[in-house]
């Protein structure tokens, strides 16, 4: 029998996540605050999760997870699959290159994000917190954070651009049957949302206006915090049980990644994915490519490394990443989890040393899709929009002749089966 899947028994599940930060060449450039108006890092001291914020700054190389974040990991379906793409590789017609894909589109909710949300939701609890508030764009964010929130036992509410509420029912009704409080952004629900919605009752909103509202309903009410999806550095060490599964699994079957591919929003799944094979490459002299695809209407990874706010509205503190410039507007897409103007600080460090690579695809979508729709008919399950970026590259990268007899791994992040009209427009598929 030829098995294609290769899976991890729930005691194997790792028991801590894994900070890079001790492992680079260099301290990271620390965040910054700007050079007028309040403290933005006492700001977030009283809007965002204190254990986060530890987190965010530790210097530990390896963090305990607890048992009942662990519990919640395993009650979410971990540890995910690592397959081997068999039947893409005889439908390429390739012989030599070994296709991995990591499977974290078996999420409850549709994609990675529930590893952080789960974390994030646990802690908030822990500190006496009865709310949490948030805001999302694609819906994928905040689909994962009202999933968490019903699982500890705690409210939520999230802030929608109201240009893409208004299109995705399912993944609003989603939200609802977890039990969340949502609104389309700008809302009537505080005071900096008012101001735009009493102008404009049809206001597209972005994310930059969301952040605002989660932030400043976090702030009005003790009880509520303020939580975010990507993009920070204790996101994306919450994110490294998919790297760390990965590796385990990657060792049971004797093989190791030449390259590994993901998609790149602000970093965090391909974060994740990758960081604990960057710490290989640091600390023991291994080789791997890291290629992060992208759109081209967010290619944050070809933008300028300097510190940049993280938000439209610069509520936040500075942080020093490959940017596009916070106030950057992005033409809409359908993998919109990849709209974002800045790129994590830990990837933006490693990618200015050198160690990643990156590709931006052509913002109608086709070649991305139409790359991506081998992997559906020979694989059988549908990825997300933005997934579809790495697995487009994975799918180039393995036809290249000069990786014959290479191990290619890629991440699939997430389903794709609330976003089918989105796949219908750009395929023609209806
Ligand atoms: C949010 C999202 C992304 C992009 O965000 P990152 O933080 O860069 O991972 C990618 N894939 C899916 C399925 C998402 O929901």
């Amino acid at each position: 029998m030829e098995v294609n899947q290769f899976s991890l028994p729930v005691d194997a599940l790792p028991k801590k996540w894994y900070n890079i930060a001790p492992d680079l060449p260099e301290p990271l450039p620390p965040p910054k605050e700007p050079g007028s108006g309040p403290s933005r890092m006492e700001f977030l001291g009283r809007t965002m999760v204190h254990e986060c914020l530890r987190q965010e700054a530790s210097t530990d190389r390896w963090i305990p997870i607890p048992e009942e974040i662990r519990e919640l990991y395993i009650q979410a379906g971990r540890p995910r699959p690592l397959c081997r793409a068999k039947r893409l590789e005889k439908l390429l017609g390739l012989k030599k290159v070994r296709l991995y894909y990591k499977r974290e589109d078996l999420s409850p909710t549709g994609s990675h994000k529930v590893n952080t949300a789960l974390a994030q939701a646990y802690y908030a609890k822990q500190e006496g917190y009865e709310r949490l508030t948030t805001e999302t764009g694609a819906g994928q964010w905040g689909t994962a954070l009202a999933y968490g929130a019903a699982l500890v036992g705690l409210k939520c509410t999230v802030y929608w651009v109201r240009s893409v509420y208004n299109w995705k029912a399912d993944r609003r009704a989603l939200m609802k049957m977890f039990g969340a409080e949502v609104f389309a952004s700008p809302s009537n629900n505080t005071e900096f949302g008012r101001s735009l919605y009493e102008k404009d009752k049809n206001h597209d909103g972005s994310l930059g206006i969301a952040i605002s509202e989660g932030l400043e309903d976090a702030l009005g009410d003790e009880k509520a915090v303020y939580c975010l999806g990507s993009v920070l550095n204790h996101v994306l060490m919450h994110q490294t049980i998919i790297g760390l599964e990965t590796k385990k699994q990657f060792e049971l079957l004797g093989e190791y990644p030449d390259i590994m591919i993901s998609c790149l929003g602000g970093g965090s799944n391909f974060g994740g994915f990758i960081l604990p094979f960057v710490g290989d490459v640091l600390t023991q002299g291994k080789k791997i490519k890291f290629i992060a695809a992208q759109s081209e209407v967010a290619p944050n990874l070809q933008g300028e490394y300097r510190y940049d706010f993280a938000d439209v509205a610069e509520t936040t503190p500075l942080l020093k990443m490959y940017t596009l410039g916070h106030k950057t507007e992005m033409k809409p897409i359908r993998g919109d989890g990849l709209r974002y103007h800045g790129c994590s600080p830990i990837l933006s460090y490693l990618r200015n040393k050198g160690y990643i690579d990156t590709i931006a695809y052509p913002g109608d979508e086709k070649r991305v899709f139409e790359t991506m729709r081998l992997f559906v008919e020979a694989e059988g399950f549908l990825p997300a929009p933005e997934s579809s970026y790495g697995i487009a590259k994975a799918i180039e990268e393995a036809r290249k002749p000069e990786n014959a007899g290479k191990v290619i791994a890629f991440n699939v992040s997430g389903h794709g089966f609330m976003d089918m009209v989105g796949f219908s427009d750009v395929l023609g598929l209806l």
